[in-house]
């Protein structure tokens, strides 16, 4: 039997935390005091960066610039002393410019969305596509998951590594996986009511449209649906949205952080004690960064995740800039995890809108909108610049069935409290549009909640 096709249960090891139970995948790594950790993590870091001279044109060129050799990395620390890599980077090596295998070796491709560009290609080797399995089953052990679930899996399918990475870890778990993909949404929720599923993956926001399904087609989510556990990642997810979700479909929601350039889901994990996302730091070194100078902080400051792959043969990253703004705390964890976790990643440092000198992120609107029971978590934000060159925002959100139906002195008391409370949050005055429920677009996969009308050719 092949080691992908194993089903086995029994290395999933348990650990009581209080009342919580927390299932682990592989305690000897996830678990690992740290000094041993960090000692793994140098020879790790020692061969790949070896790799990446002798097999990347780009690593090669771009350290000789810095006047660095692999053999300058003697302590973890040294890290800093190599280059950064950024998207554009990737871009300009599109499609396979970094690989460090030959195609012959490289069995899998897949793809970033390119909202902005030209995607980002990641290569595969057999090697890199059993790691991503195992990785993913420890996110889903992490979660509760094991041979005896029904894992429903609504993250797309195809060039996104949401839909192929959980379908990897479920496999690997031996879990029974519905591979329902994202989109026809009720079909997934009649295919929950028939085939009993007790676990799903999707985007937070796909959720919500999942959640607003069941109710719209009947269900009790107590009395008809086995659910039990909801898988979330690839977008952020303020904690409203989420316990919204859990109210719902009465789940936990588990959030799980991934991107295409590291692998795909597999990264980062939370476990039952829900207290940030466990990295898995025997094949990730992280680092934050200040985004403006590039400098590595000190354990603990707020700033961008830079991360470097130590195991990926065919698509090896020294430092990548994730534009993830987050936290890093390296205190262990009841669940008996040793590994960092990531404060909840607050959204992308090129999300950060600058109205009127001040800086917003979309979810800290998000919190707001979801702390106010007039609306529904359906929202867009409209930025546009004005005739002076300032930028502006318009917040379009859904009101609930209740505010709509009780007309429009309700709508418009539900907007200046909206208002009045962003006033609070953000200190500027924003502009919004209430609008009926179920009006704005639903996504399948990542919600777009910004709507960028700028000219920036003006
Ligand atoms: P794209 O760059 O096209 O969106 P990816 O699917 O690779 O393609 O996106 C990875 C990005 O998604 C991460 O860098 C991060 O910004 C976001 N992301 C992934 N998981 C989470 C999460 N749990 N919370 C917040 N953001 C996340
Ligand atoms: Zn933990």
């Amino acid at each position: 039997m092949s080691v992908l096709e194993r089903s086995i249960p029994e290395e999933q090891t348990k650990r009581e935390a209080g009342e919580k139970e927390c299932l682990i995948w592989d305690r000897e790594h996830e678990c690992m005091p740290r000094p041993a950790l960090e000692k793994l993590q140098l020879e790790r870091l020692q061969k790949v960066v070896a790799r990446c001279y002798e097999k990347v044109p780009f690593y090669r060129q771009k350290m000789d610039a810095l006047g660095v050799r692999p053999e300058d990395i003697k302590t973890l620390a040294d890290v800093s002393k190599l280059p950064f890599t950024s998207k554009l980077d990737l871009r300009d090596n599109y499609p396979f410019a970094m690989f460090a295998e030959p195609m012959s070796n490289v069995v899998e491709l897949h793809a970033s969305s390119g909202t902005t560009g030209k995607p980002v290609v990641g290569g595969y080797t057999k090697n890199d596509l059993d790691l991503w399995s195992d990785l993913a089953a420890r996110v889903l052990t992490a979660a509760g998951v094991t041979s005896d679930d029904i894992v429903h899996n609504a993250f797309g399918y195809g060039l996104f590594t949401g839909g192929m990475g959980f379908h990897y870890g479920a496999k690997r778990i031996g879990a029974t996986i519905v591979p329902a993909s994202s989109g026809q949404t009720k079909r997934q929720v009649m295919l929950w009511n028939d085939f009993g599923a007790t676990a799903f993956c999707s985007t937070p926001s796909y959720a919500c449209v999942l959640a607003e399904q069941v109710e719209e087609s009947g269900i009790n989510p107590v009395a008809d649906l086995k659910l039990r556990v909801a898988l979330f990642g690839a977008e952020p997810c303020t904690p409203q949205m989420r316990a919204e979700v859990e109210k719902k479909l009465n789940v936990e929601a588990f959030d799980t952080y991934g991107l295409t350039e590291l692998m795909g889901p597999g990264v980062g994990l939370e476990c039952p004690i829900h207290d940030g996302l466990h990295i898995n730091e025997d094949h990730f070194l992280m680092e934050t960064i200040d985004p403006e100078t590039g400098e590595v902080l000190p354990p603990g400051s707020e700033g961008e995740l830079v991360l470097t792959s130590l195991t990926r043969e065919a698509f090896p990253l020294l430092r990548f800039r994730t534009r993830d703004r987050t936290q890093v705390d390296q205190a262990p964890c009841a669940c008996g995890r040793t590994t960092a976790r990531l404060q909840k990643i607050n959204g992308r440092t090129d999300d950060m809108l600058i109205i009127k000198g001040v800086n917003v992120f979309p979810t800290q609107i998000e919190t707001v909108i979801l702390s106010l029971p007039q609306f529904e978590p359906q929202y867009v934000i409209v930025v546009d610049r004005s005739s002076n060159f300032l930028d502006d925002i318009e917040v379009m959100v859904e009101c609930t069935h209740e505010v709509h139906e009780a007309g429009e002195e309700a709508k418009e008391e539900a907007r200046k409290k909206l208002a009045h409370e962003l006033h609070q949050m953000l200190g500027i005055n924003t502009r919004i549009k209430v609008v009926a429920p179920k009006t704005l677009e639903r996504s399948e996969g990542k919600a777009k909640r910004v709507v960028d009308l700028r000219d920036m050719t003006k």
